[in-house]
């Protein structure tokens, strides 16, 4: 099958390829992403306008990885958009992406949220926040390490202990600490839970609401998207129950994760796909993404949207994203050592 029908016969919500068989001409960048299409077309539209080159968008929900190996040297893809240091880590791993050594891009993102090879450039950061009951909780600071606490015995919510969201704190507790403390202070987190390990990050805002949980684990972003909910209104009600505690801001910083972009494999159109990550990379494109997500522009100096700002102040943990990835093994192998998703067991 050649990339234009692979692309056609895409069993997806969005494949936004354009027009006819010369959707994949020269003057063109390919992009499979992660990210929903509406977040991201403001800064594609500011590309193109920039120069000239046409963008198309494959929205994934899944499958992206195996998706481009099944097409091999046939990929029309040239760049890849996903969230998250594992996404990011498993398309390095699954051998569909290359390596780029890039001078701008290199300069504009900081090198603890790329990938030391350069198969992979963080864009834009969330932080895995502690929500808290603005009724509940007097508390103004937090560390991840407190969240062990029988203080909290019965309080604490959270989503699916293997989710990556998780995955990506844990490891980097195994890494400030090691696989030890973060069993021990995995069980005493587990012992605090309010109820086993469910829904995602809203729904653990809503139980806080609702007052089944003071305290819960989430990102940063979710909160801007819950604030301005205009479908779903009752979500801001769940967000204006709850305040952010920004754990860790007296030391080492909040565990951060990123949304990033890779260089696709055999990118048809490469040099498009370099002026696109070199574009994407600016502190104004950071800006721009950073007030559509509601994330923080990985460019030190470069501010986030009004409404992130209203979170507070965030310190970000600058742990390399690359050690991160290193102990999400060894992390998901705690989560089901402890139980953790079996909810309380003291
Ligand atoms: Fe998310």
């Amino acid at each position: 099958m050649n990339p234009i029908n692979t692309l056609r016969a895409a069993l997806v919500p969005v494949a936004l390829l354009a027009g006819t068989g010369t959707a994949l001409a020269d003057g063109e960048v390919n992009i499979y992403s992660y990210r929903q299409p509406e977040l991201i077309q403001p800064l594609l539209d500011a590309f193109t306008k920039e120069t000239g080159i046409e963008t198309n968008v494959l929205f994934l929900d899944k499958g992206l990885v195996e998706r481009m190996a099944a097409e091999g040297q046939n990929s029309p893809a040239d760049v890849i958009l996903t969230v998250d240091i594992g996404r990011l880590v498993e398309a390095k791993d699954g051998g569909v992406t290359q390596p780029l050594v890039d001078e701008l891009v290199n300069k504009d993102i900081p090198a603890h949220f790329r990938d030391p090879d350069g198969d992979w450039f963080g864009l834009t950061t969330r932080g895995r926040v502690v929500y808290a009951s603005k009724e509940r909780v007097p508390e103004t600071e937090i560390t991840y390490e407190e969240l062990a606490d029988p203080k909290w015995k019965g309080r604490l919510c959270m989503r699916d202990g293997q989710h990556s969201y998780n995955i990506g704190l844990i490891a980097s507790m195994i890494a400030h600490h090691d696989a030890d403390y973060t069993e021990t202070w995995l069980k005493g987190v587990r012992d605090n839970l309010a109820r086993k390990p469910d829904g995602n990050d809203r729904s653990q805002a809503k139980a806080i609401y609702a007052g089944e949980c003071d305290i819960a684990l989430g990102n940063t972003y979710y909160v801007g998207l819950m604030m301005t909910n205009d479908k779903d209104p009752e979500e801001k009600d769940w967000a204006a129950a709850m305040k952010i505690l920004f754990p860790n801001s007296g030391d080492r910083g909040t565990h951060v994760n990123i949304s990033g972009m890779s260089l696709a494999k055999y990118a048809p159109n490469k040099d498009n796909g370099i002026k696109l990550m070199e574009f994407l990379s600016s502190g104004e494109a950071q800006k721009l993404y950073g007030e559509q997500v509601f994330e923080y522009p990985v460019m030190p100096g470069v501010e986030p949207s009004e409404i992130v700002k209203s979170f507070g102040k965030i310190k970000p943990d600058t742990l390399a994203l690359s050690e991160i990835a290193a102990n999400r093994k060894l992390a998901s192998e705690l989560v089901d050592k402890v139980g953790l998703n079996d909810g309380p067991q003291d």
